[in-house]
Parts: structure tokens; C-alpha cells; sequence
């Protein structure tokens, strides 16, 4: 079995001459859509895929967290009660070129469980009454607000050791929410000093948290470029194409995807997973032994970072297989073993979670 293809690809000096000239190099996610956008994607990979439940469930939540930004009443409420970072905190973490909303600048209080409660009512109405998730919820809804705050924080520092891996999926999706209110209402707050320049070009230029893909872009608002999503907050940031997105090297880079020969396609390749598999490829580094996955818009319009990363698990495993460690993360599908970093490691300044989906 070959599943896997090289492409052929321009080197990175042709690319940054074709790419556009005025980039711009961060993009704050548009509250109105960027969650039903992935609802809609979810739901549209789901139909015949092996993974067709958790995609549809993956939806919900997505709706939910679409409904928390955009319910007028809801979301006025926390809007008002949302706590930005003051102008001492954003100069002092521009001064060591940090992030504006790192973890230590946000505060995790009740607005953030809100966002949660919230979300758990609305992904309730739409599970069955014998769905195992309800049990889930249950479990969540017994935590008492200092619990919630500490799983938050193992979740957000990337310390999987004591994390409960069944409900992070949903405390993660509240503090998305949560994180992109925050990033929204600090850029109302003070429009010049969201997005300094940052010392660490591989994550979140405005939290700091890992990628969870990249996106190769095309449209007149982005132009053809390509840009890493944020796991946590969904900004976009600029990066040059044929650079590792770990080790930032432009050597030993190259592209895979899934190949759908007519004999693979009939033996050796799921075809519950082939949806979206053209639009999405494997992005490799031979100097980290990293890797990231770009979903492509020139290919498929509708591509959806953490929606088509989720639909494509057997490329991690393939990849996987053949020696590369996976540097992104997506919050929706976690892994053990414990790794020790989803955001910066200040001992290693790239950063060092790695997910294998290995045996
Ligand atoms: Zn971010
Ligand atoms: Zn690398």
C-alpha cells in the first residue's frame, strides 16, 4: 500500500515573489460566521463518513458555539461582563514579544463558564435521550467552578496529566468562545496594540496556543496566501509557504496526500474517510520530523480548518507511520499519552506538544 504522494512544489524564494505583496499578516476571526461555517463543513463531511457521529456531534457543538456569540442577549450579557487585558499587561507582553492574550494576561472567571452552561444547554436539546455524551455532560455539570477553572488551565498549558479527556472537547469549546470574545473586545479596546510583533512566528500571534492547521487562502479579503489557525482564539496569522510551520526551516519540506488510484480506492483506502481528502494535504519537515496539515481552499471552496482536520484522522495515521510527529493541536479531538505542552514551553521556545496517533 502507497496511499502517499509527493508534489511538486516552487521553491520558497518563487512563492514569497508570487504571493501578494500587502498581506495582512494577522486576521481576527469574524465572530458571526467562523463557527457556523465550520457547523456547515462538519455536517457536510459527516454524510457517509466512518467518524459520522462524532463530526455530527463535533457540529452541535459548533452551532452552540456560534449561538453563545451571536444570541443577542446572551452574548450582550457577557460582552458586558468580559474582562480585557489593561494597557500595562498588553506593553509588558509586547516588550518580551509575547502574545497579547497569553494565558497569564486572560481571566479565566465565571464569563467563561457561562459561555459553558450555555453551550451544554443547547448541545442537550439535540442529543438523544440514550446518548453516551449525556453522561458526559452530567459528569461536567458536577464540577464545581474551581475544578472547571483547573481543567480549563491543563487544557490551555497543554498538562494532559489529570485532564479529563471526556469533557475537554466541551470546556474547550467554551473557551474558544470564551478567547475569541476576549481577542474581539480587546481589539475594540485598543486597535493599535493587539498584534505586536512576536518573538515566536509558530504560534497564536494574538494567545499564543499551537495551530491546529493551515489554510491555503484564496479570495479578494486574503488573497492567495496561506495562514495558520489558531487552535484557541481562530486568528489567522500570514506565514510563508514552504517553511515549516514547527522549525520555521525551509529545507526538507514537502507535500503528501492521500492518493485515490482506482485499485487503493477499492482495497486499501477507507472511503468513508475520502470527502475531503484532495483538499487536504501533509505539509512534512525532514529537518524536525514535524508535521501540519493545509487544507486548501483553491481545491475545495469550503474547507474548514478543524472541521476537515477532524475528517481526515487517517492521514495523521499514515504520517504518523511513516515518522513524522504532529506539531498542531486540535482542542475538539485530544490524545494521550500525557504530552507537556499545547502553547509556549518557555524551555523550548518552538514549543513541544506532540500528538501521535501512533500504536
Ligand atoms: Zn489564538
Ligand atoms: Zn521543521
Amino acid at each position: 500500500m502507497n496511499p502517499i504522494q509527493s508534489v511538486n512544489f516552487l521553491s520558497p524564494e518563487e512563492i514569497a515573489t508570487r504571493e501578494l505583496e500587502e498581506v495582512s499578516k494577522t486576521k481576527l476571526p469574524n465572530l458571526s460566521d467562523i463557527f457556523k461555517d465550520r457547523e456547515l463543513r462538519l455536517r457536510q463531511l459527516a454524510a457517509g463518513h466512518a467518524m459520522r457521529d462524532f463530526l455530527i456531534f463535533t457540529a452541535d457543538l459548533s452551532s452552540a458555539q456560534h449561538k453563545a456569540l451571536n444570541d443577542e442577549g446572551f452574548n450582550k450579557k457577557q460582552s458586558v461582563a468580559t474582562r480585557c487585558p489593561s494597557v500595562e499587561q498588553l506593553q509588558a507582553s509586547a516588550q518580551k514579544g509575547l502574545p497579547p492574550l497569553e494565558l497569564q494576561n486572560v481571566v479565566l472567571d465565571s464569563v467563561w463558564i457561562d459561555d459553558l452552561n450555555f453551550i451544554l444547554d443547547d448541545v442537550l436539546k439535540h442529543l438523544a435521550s440514550e446518548a453516551a455524551t449525556r453522561r458526559v455532560i452530567q459528569e461536567l455539570r458536577g464540577f464545581t467552578p474551581e475544578v472547571l477553572n483547573q481543567q480549563a488551565q491543563r487544557l490551555l498549558s497543554g498538562v494532559m496529566l489529570g485532564l479529563n479527556l471526556g469533557t475537554a472537547p466541551l470546556i474547550a469549546s467554551a473557551l474558544q468562545v470564551y478567547w475569541a470574545r476576549v481577542a474581539s473586545a480587546t481589539a475594540q479596546l485598543y486597535p493599535n496594540k493587539i498584534f505586536p510583533q512576536i518573538a515566536d512566528a509558530t504560534v497564536c500571534p494574538c494567545c499564543g496556543s499551537k495551530p491546529v492547521a493551515s489554510i491555503n487562502t484564496v479570495g479578494a479579503d486574503v488573497g492567495t496566501s496561506r495562514y495558520l489557525h489558531c487552535s484557541l482564539c481562530q486568528t489567522k496569522w500570514h506565514m510563508t509557504r514552504i517553511k515549516c510551520t514547527h522549525c520555521e526551516s525551509t529545507k526538507g519540506v514537502a507535500y503528501q496526500s492521500l492518493v485515490e488510484s482506482s485499485a487503493q480506492t477499492a482495497r486499501n483506502v477507507e472511503p468513508a474517510t475520502t470527502a475531503n481528502e484532495a483538499a487536504v494535504s501533509v505539509e512534512t519537515c525532514d529537518e524536525c520530523h514535524h508535521y501540519l496539515k493545509i487544507v486548501n481552499m483553491a481545491k475545495d471552496y469550503q474547507v474548514e480548518p478543524v472541521a476537515d482536520d477532524l475528517a481526515t484522522v487517517t492521514l495523521d495515521l499514515l504520517i504518523s507511520d511513516a515518522g513524522y510527529t504532529r506539531s498542531g493541536i486540535n482542542l475538539m479531538l485530544l490524545f494521550g499519552p500525557p504530552a507537556d505542552d499545547a502553547r509556549r514551553d518557555e524551555s523550548d521556545p518552538k514549543g513541544s506538544f506532540d500528538r501521535s496517533l501512533k500504536k
